[in-house]
C-alpha cells in the first residue's frame, strides 16, 4: 500500500468499478510536493514551544515533514485558529491564563469554531489539573499527558497517533463532502434529458468535484458504418465531440479528426482517444480524464484540463462519480433510445403516427394555424413493388420518397411517416397543395442503380374544417385517401364534414350488422321469377334481408355496401347462398322441380381466392343441382378486371351453375367483352322498365337489351315489372322474362309457398 493511501478505502470495489481504475501512475506523487501537517503550539512557557519543536523538527509523518504555528495564550490561540485552516495537531497547555484556560479553549475550538476534526493532546506541568475523563471525552481530547511524561520518543509518538486519525478524519470528512457534492451532481445529471445535456452536466459538476469551472470536452467515436466494434484506438468511428465547455468551447460538436494545429486541442484529442482505447481513468500530464463505459460499445471519455495532480481522495470521488455518470448515461442514452423509437420511423428517421397526432394537435390548440392542412401521401401499387423488387428495394424506396419530401418541399413543414407506404404532410394550406406534392413525383427514384417511377394519391384534411383530436384528423385525412384511391381521376380528395358523419353512421352500422348476423338477424326473402309466355313462376331471385335488433327492416341498399366494404359480405354471401340452396331444395321436396334460383353475388365476393370452393361445397353440402342455380353479377362488377372475372366465371361454369348480369343497360359493356363472359341471361334494369311506358328512351334501351339477347343467344328477364302495361309492352318487345312488383314481392319462405300453390290452384281452376 503506497504511503499516501488511506487505511481503508471504500469497499464498492464491484465489477464496474473495476473498469474506473485509475492508471497507476496516478497516484504516485512526489511526496515533496505534499504539504506539511501543521501543528499548533500553545503554551505560555516560551522554552516549551522551543524544545517541541526541536523534538519534532525534522520528521516526517505520513510521507508529509510538520511545520509548527505558535500561541502562547489561549486567546491567541483562538484568534489563530480562526484565521487559519488545515491545522492536524494542537499541543495545548492546561494552564495558562487560568487554571482551566486549556479546557475552555476545547470547548470554544470544537463548539465556537467548529473545528472537529483537529487533534487536540494536552499537556499540563501540574498533575493535579488533571481534567475530569468526562471532559476529555467530551471535547474529543486525544491525548491527556503531564510535561515530564512527554519524552521526544513519546512526544513523537502521541502526535504520530494524533496525525494519523487527523488523516482518517479528514479523509472521511472530504468522502463525505464529495459524496453530498456527487449526490447533488448526479442528482443535476439525472434531471437532464438528452445526451448533450447531460455532457454539459458532466463537464460542469466533474470541474465542480476538483474545484474548476467547468471545462473540457467530452467525447465519444461516433458508430457510424463500424457498428459493433466498440470504439477503440483502431480508428473505428470518428472522434467527435458531444460537449464542450471553458476555453475549449470552440470544439462543440467537433469532429477531432487527426490533424490539428491547435496544441491545446492536440492534447485533449490524444487524452481522449488514450481514454477510450484503454478505457481507463487518467490524471497526468495536466490533463484528468474520466472514463464512462457506455451502451453497446458506445463510450464516452470526458478531458479536462487541471493545473494540478489531484489527491487520494478526489481519485476516489472521481471514480464513484464516473460509475454513478455511466448510469445517468445508460438512462439518458435510454430515454433518448426511448424518445426515438417511440416518436420516429427508424426507417426515415422521420416522426411517426404518434408524433404527428402530437403535432397536429399542437396546431388545433393554436387558433392561427387551423388554416393547415394535413395531406396524407400514399405511394400507388408499393405493395406490389415490394413484392416484386424485394423489401430492401422497398425500404430504400421508402427512405429516398421521405428525403424528397424533406428536401423539395418548403421549411417548416411537418413530415412523417405514418404507414408502410403512406407520408404525412403538415403545414400551411398554401403549402401544402396536391399539385405541388404530385408534381414530386414526376423525377423518378433512383434505387440499387434503378430509375422506379412512383405515383401518389393524397388524402387531405382543412384542419378548419376538423373537429376533433390530431388522430381523429388522421382518420379524416384517410378517409379522404380511400375516397381519393376509389374515384381514381384527380388522385387527391378533400375531406368534408358531411364525409365525416357519413362514414362515423357507416361504422355504428357495420359493428350493429356484424352482431346482428351473428344473432340471426339476417334471412331471406324471394321473388318469384315469371315466364312472360305462360305467366308462371319459373324460379326466384334471393334477396337478402335485415330485421335489426330494434325491429326495423334495413333496406339491403344500406347495409349491404357496408357488408362489401368491410369484407363481411364474404361470410354473409355464403350463408346466402346456402339458404337459397336449402329453400331450392325444399321447393324441389314440395314438387317444384324445375324451379330455379338466382343468388346476388358482390365483386368482393367474386374475387375471394376462395369463392369457388366455397360455391362447390354450398351445392355439396345442400345437394342442390347447379343447373337450376343462377349468380346474379351486376353490370359494373362485369365491367372490370375483364381478364381475371373472364376466368373466374369459365369455373363458374364449369360447376354447371348459370350466370346473369343485373342491372344490365346501366354499365358500359362491350359487346366482345359480353361474349367473352359466357353469360347466360341479361337483366334489364328496373329504371328502363319504368321508363318504358314513358320516354321513348326508356323502351328503346330495353328494347335493345332484348335484340341484344337475341343476338347473342342469351336469356333475357325484365325486373321491376309493376303494371301490366310494361308486360304488354316488354312482351311486344320479345322480352320472354320479367320479375315485378305486378306478380309479387319478394316473400318469405313460407309465403312463396303458398303464393306458388295459389298460382298452380288459380292455372289449374
Ligand atoms: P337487385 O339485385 O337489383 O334486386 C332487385 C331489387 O328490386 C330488390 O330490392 C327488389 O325488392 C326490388 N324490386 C323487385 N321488384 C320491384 C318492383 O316491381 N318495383 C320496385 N320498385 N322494386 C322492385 P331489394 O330487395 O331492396 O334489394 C336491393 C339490392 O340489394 C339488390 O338489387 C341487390 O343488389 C342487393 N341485394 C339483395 N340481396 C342481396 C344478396 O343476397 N347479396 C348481394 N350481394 N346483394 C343483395
Ligand atoms: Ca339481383
Ligand atoms: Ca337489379
Amino acid at each position: 500500500m503506497p504511503a499516501s493511501t488511506p487505511p481503508s478505502g471504500p469497499p464498492q470495489d464491484d465489477h464496474m468499478m473495476d473498469d474506473l481504475v485509475f492508471a497507476p501512475e496516478v497516484a504516485t506523487v512526489a511526496a515533496s510536493a505534499r504539504p506539511p501537517w501543521r501543528i499548533l503550539i500553545v503554551d505560555d512557557d516560551a522554552d516549551v514551544h522551543s524544545t517541541t519543536t526541536f523534538a519534532l523538527g525534522n520528521v516526517n509523518m505520513q510521507g508529509r515533514p510538520l511545520a509548527f504555528l505558535h500561541a502562547y495564550s489561549a486567546a491567541e490561540a483562538f484568534a489563530l485558529l480562526r484565521r487559519e485552516s488545515d491545522v492536524a495537531v494542537i499541543l495545548l497547555d492546561v494552564v495558562m491564563e487560568r487554571a482551566d484556560a486549556g479546557l475552555q479553549l476545547v470547548r470554544r475550538i470544537r463548539d465556537e469554531l467548529g473545528l472537529h476534526d483537529v487533534r487536540i493532546i494536552l499537556r499540563t506541568g501540574q498533575p493535579g489539573y488533571a481534567p475530569e475523563m468526562e471532559a476529555i471525552r467530551g471535547y474529543d481530547i486525544n491525548d491527556y499527558r503531564t510535561k515530564s511524561e512527554l519524552t521526544r520518543t513519546r512526544l513523537y509518538t502521541a502526535v504520530a497517533a494524533a496525525i494519523r486519525s487527523y488523516e482518517q478524519i479528514c479523509a472521511l470528512e472530504a468522502n463525505r463532502i464529495g459524496m453530498e457534492r456527487i449526490v447533488a451532481a448526479c442528482a443535476q445529471l439525472m434531471a437532464l434529458h438528452g445526451v448533450r445535456d447531460v455532457a454539459y452536466g458532466i463537464l460542469a459538476q466533474a470541474g465542480g468535484l476538483v474545484g474548476q469551472a467547468a471545462d473540457g470536452v467530452l467525447c465519444t467515436r461516433e458508430t457510424g458504418s463500424h457498428v459493433g466494434t466498440s470504439g477503440g484506438a483502431d480508428g473505428y468511428g470518428r472522434l467527435c465531440v458531444v460537449a464542450a465547455c471553458g476555453a475549449s468551447r470552440d470544439l462543440d460538436g467537433c469532429q477531432l479528426d487527426g490533424q490539428y494545429d491547435d496544441r491545446h486541442v492536440t492534447r485533449l484529442a490524444l487524452a481522449a482517444e488514450k481514454t477510450l482505447a484503454q478505457r481507463a481513468c487518467s490524471a497526468d500530464d495536466g490533463m484528468l480524464a474520466l472514463y464512462f463505459p457506455g451502451k453497446a460499445g458506445r463510450d464516452f471519455a470526458a478531458c479536462i484540463p487541471l493545473g494540478r495532480t489531484i489527491s487520494d481522495v478526489e481519485h476516489r470521488l472521481l471514480k464513484v462519480f464516473c460509475g454513478m455518470v455511466a448510469v445517468c448515461l445508460d438512462n439518458c442514452e435510454l430515454v433518448t433510445d426511448l424518445n426515438k423509437s417511440a416518436f420516429h420511423d427508424p426507417l426515415t428517421g422521420l416522426p411517426n403516427r404518434t408524433r404527428m397526432v402530437e403535432l397536429i394537435d399542437a396546431r388545433l390548440v393554436k387558433a392561427a394555424d387551423n388554416g393547415a392542412v394535413l395531406a396524407l401521401v400514399d405511394l400507388d401499387h408499393f405493395a406490389e413493388t415490394n413484392d416484386a423488387l424485394g423489401h430492401r428495394f422497398g425500404d430504400l424506396l421508402l427512405a429516398a420518397v421521405g428525403q424528397r419530401l424533406c428536401t423539395r418541399l418548403a421549411p417548416g413543414l411537418d413530415i412523417g411517416r405514418i404507414g408502410s407506404d403512406i407520408f404525412c404532410v403538415l403545414g400551411d394550406a398554401e403549402l401544402v397543395q396536391p399539385a405541388q406534392l404530385q408534381t414530386l413525383f414526376r423525377d423518378s427514384f433512383h434505387i440499387d442503380g434503378q430509375d422506379v417511377q412512383v405515383s401518389s394519391t393524397l388524402g387531405l384534411v382543412r384542419l378548419l374544417e376538423h373537429d376533433g383530436s390530431g388522430a381523429d384528423a388522421l382518420k379524416d385525412a384517410d378517409i379522404a385517401l380511400k375516397r381519393a384511391k376509389l374515384q381514381q381521376r384527380t388522385g387527391h380528395f378533400y375531406f368534408s364534414r358531411s364525409m365525416g358523419v357519413e362514414i362515423r353512421e357507416r361504422v355504428r352500422m357495420m359493428h350493429a350488422l356484424r352482431s346482428g348476423f351473428r344473432r340471426g338477424e339476417l334471412f331471406l326473402h324471394y321473388q318469384p321469377q315469371i315466364d312472360l309466355a305462360t305467366n308462371r313462376a319459373f324460379g326466384a331471385e334471393a334477396l337478402l334481408r335485415w330485421q335489426h335488433g330494434d325491429g326495423h327492416l334495413v333496406p339491403p341498399d344500406r347495409f349491404i355496401p357496408i357488408a362489401e366494404y368491410s369484407g363481411l359480405i364474404v361470410e354473409i354471401g355464403e350463408w346466402v347462398l346456402r339458404q337459397a340452396c336449402a329453400e331450392l331444395m325444399r321447393l324441389r321436396a314440395a314438387g317444384h322441380v324445375a324451379f330455379t334460383m338466382s343468388v346476388n353475388v358482390s365483386q368482393v365476393q367474386l374475387r375471394h381466392p376462395h369463392f369457388l370452393d366455397m360455391l362447390r361445397r354450398a351445392l355439396d353440402d345442400t345437394g342442390a343441382p347447379p343447373a337450376f342455380i343462377e349468380l346474379e353479377i351486376t353490370e359494373s362488377m362485369a365491367m372490370e378486371e375483364p381478364a381475371v372475372l373472364v376466368e373466374t366465371l369459365e369455373h363458374v361454369k364449369r360447376t354447371g351453375v348459370s350466370i346473369a348480369i343485373d342491372d344490365f343497360g346501366t354499365g358500359f359493356s362491350s359487346l366482345s367483352h359480353l361474349q367473352r363472359l359466357q353469360v347466360d341471361r341479361l337483366k334489364i334494369d328496373r329504371t328502363f322498365v319504368t321508363e318504358i311506358t314513358g320516354s321513348a328512351r326508356g323502351s328503346s334501351i330495353a328494347q335493345m337489351v332484348v335484340q341484344l339477347g337475341r343476338n347473342l343467344g342469351l336469356s333475357v328477364i325484365a325486373e321491376g315489372v309493376e303494371d301490366e302495361r310494361q308486360a304488354q309492352i316488354l312482351r311486344q318487345l320479345g322480352c320472354p322474362l320479367a320479375q315485378g312488383f305486378l306478380y309479387a314481392r319478394p316473400l318469405s319462405p313460407k309465403a312463396l309457398l303458398a303464393w306458388l300453390a295459389d298460382e298452380t290452384v288459380t292455372r289449374a281452376a
